[in-house]
């Protein structure tokens, strides 16, 4: 079982001192956290790491995840889409649905906590239905900078019962709304399974077990079946890079609870890349494993993240950690972590033959690979790892509870 006390010897002491002076600040705090989902996605990693760590150095913290059926996560998934910039056809039963299935919830789900914290749009109706007598934060992973107004403003007027919101970057902040604004940049867990150091045989025992061969150089996406993943631009980059380097390809996927979208991506992109997955060329791996993820985001030459609207990018950060060069769409969070030519390459999100080229460039330099690499987890060790994050979490809850 993972503890605090095993981060001394990466980040250091004033990190570790620093987050218990803040911890003792917020005794006998008892948080909770609400969420659609407990596995796949960024905002379940980010819990999954981070709740368990903040209860280890005494902060009473709880989780819960919304129940709801699944024509509700289809509404909410294009809620999710329609605030990214998408279009919608936003009819009445769809309000209604959401609205229903949050206050079902709220039913059963009694807060009595000292703050209520709550991730994504899905569970934001909630604050309507329960009796608010404690600081309420909603914590915003995506990217709202061209939300669809329709939809805006409907989830506006929950957003405005709220005490603060939470988002992932200062591109993302609303001046027009009268409430605090805090950015915090999610992060990851260097001693997850997804992150920590594995050895050269637990590495080949992991490959041979998933069939994964590696006779040639690999070219990784790892994400969900996604249309702002954008699989289908990732596969043409595939194909224009394949004409200078015979490599291979692998879509590692899973699939979200809260994410409907993933099936009908994922049996598109089947018959899209048919022929290569015929030849072996390309391969759709579950990553439902986090150590294979692991063991793919560290043997893979190249990882890309070619979005198309990213709240943040985890795995941008994840690849980075374990010393593999990516090639990023400039977009959303993704710039934050990518300092271009330097860690890896930015590009534009729709750009396939500069994608295609920076890809190359990585494949055939070896020398270059390595030092991008070196960078890069350096990068990620001063920005991205779970600590300072909890730092900056404590730092929020102790604001919060002055002002409250
Ligand atoms: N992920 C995984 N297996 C997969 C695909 C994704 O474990 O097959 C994880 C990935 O490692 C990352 C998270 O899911 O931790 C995705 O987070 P990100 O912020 O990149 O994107 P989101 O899904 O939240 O849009």
């Amino acid at each position: 079982m993972k503890n605090f006390d095993s981060y001394l010897p990466i980040v250091g002491e004033k990190v570790i001192g620093d987050i218990f002076q803040k911890a003792h600040r917020l005794v006998n705090k008892h948080i909770v956290h609400i969420n659609s989902s407990s596995h796949g996605g960024g905002v379940a990693e980010i819990l999954n790491n981070l709740i368990v760590l903040v209860n280890d150095i005494g902060i009473d913290s709880g989780w819960r995840v919304l129940i709801g059926p699944s024509d509700f996560f289809a509404v909410t998934k294009k809620f999710h889409n329609a605030l990214q910039g998408d279009r919608i056809n936003f009819s009445k039963n769809k309000k209604n649905l959401y609205l229903e299935i949050n206050h079902r919830f709220s039913t059963f789900t009694h807060l009595d906590h000292d703050c209520v914290i709550i991730h994504d749009p899905q569970p934001l109706p909630l604050i309507k239905s329960n009796r608010k007598k404690q600081p309420w934060i909603w914590r915003c992973h995506i990217d709202l900078t061209r939300p669809n107004p329709k939809v805006w403003d409907f989830i506006k007027s929950f957003v405005l019962r709220y005490d603060w919101i939470v988002l992932s970057s200062e591109k993302y902040r609303k001046p027009e709304l009268p409430l605090e604004q805090r950015i915090i940049h999610p992060s990851i867990d260097p001693l997850s399974l997804k992150n920590m150091d594995l050895t050269e045989n637990k590495i080949k025992k992991t490959l041979e077990k998933c069939c994964i061969p590696t006779d040639k150089p690999l070219i990784t996406q790892v994400s969900r079946f996604d249309p702002w993943k954008d699989p289908e631009g990732v596969l043409k980059v595939y194909e224009k890079v394949k004409e200078k380097v015979d490599c291979r390809l692998i879509f590692c996927y899973n699939m979200a609870p809260d994410d409907p979208e993933g099936i009908k991506i994922y049996n598109k992109m089947e018959r899209k890349a048919k022929k290569y997955l015929n030849k072996g060329d390309v391969l759709f791996v579950l990553g439902d494993n986090q150590i294979l993820v692991n063991v793919l985001q560290r043997i893979s030459s190249v990882i890309i993240q070619k979005s198309t609207r990213e709240g943040f990018g985890l795995t941008v950060s994840e690849a980075q950690w374990k010393r593999t060069p990516v090639v990023a769409s400039n977009i959303g969070g993704i710039p934050e972590q990518v300092v271009n030519q330097e860690t890896g390459f930015l590009v534009e999100p729709h750009d396939i033959n500069d994608c295609a080229e920076k890809v190359t460039t990585l494949l055939q330099d070896k020398k270059l690979r390595e030092e991008m690499g070196n960078k890069g987890r350096e990068h990620v060790k001063n920005k991205f790892l779970i600590t300072r994050h909890i730092s900056d979490y404590l730092s929020l809850l102790i604001d919060v509870f002055n002002k409250y």
